[in-house]
């Protein structure tokens, strides 16, 4: 495999080497959704975005 991909959030684009801090307690966030295959996820600053991010893994799921 090798190189390591980035995955960023849907929500506000931060990513595996730039992740966001919470502005009440500074702790980075972290993946509550990630789709290692797609390079993307949903972070715990995000957390509004996961329903958006169930959505449309059902949505995949569903044949073409
Ligand atoms: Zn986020
Ligand atoms: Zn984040």
């Amino acid at each position: 495999m090798g190189t390591f991909a980035i995955s960023v959030c849907i929500g506000c684009g931060c990513n595996d080497v730039r992740a966001c801090c919470n502005e009440v307690t500074a702790q980075p966030c972290a993946w509550i959704r990630i789709d290692r295959d797609a390079r993307r996820g949903v972070c715990t600053e995000c957390e509004h975005m996961a329903a958006q991010w169930d959505a449309w893994e059902y949505a995949m799921q569903l044949p073409m």
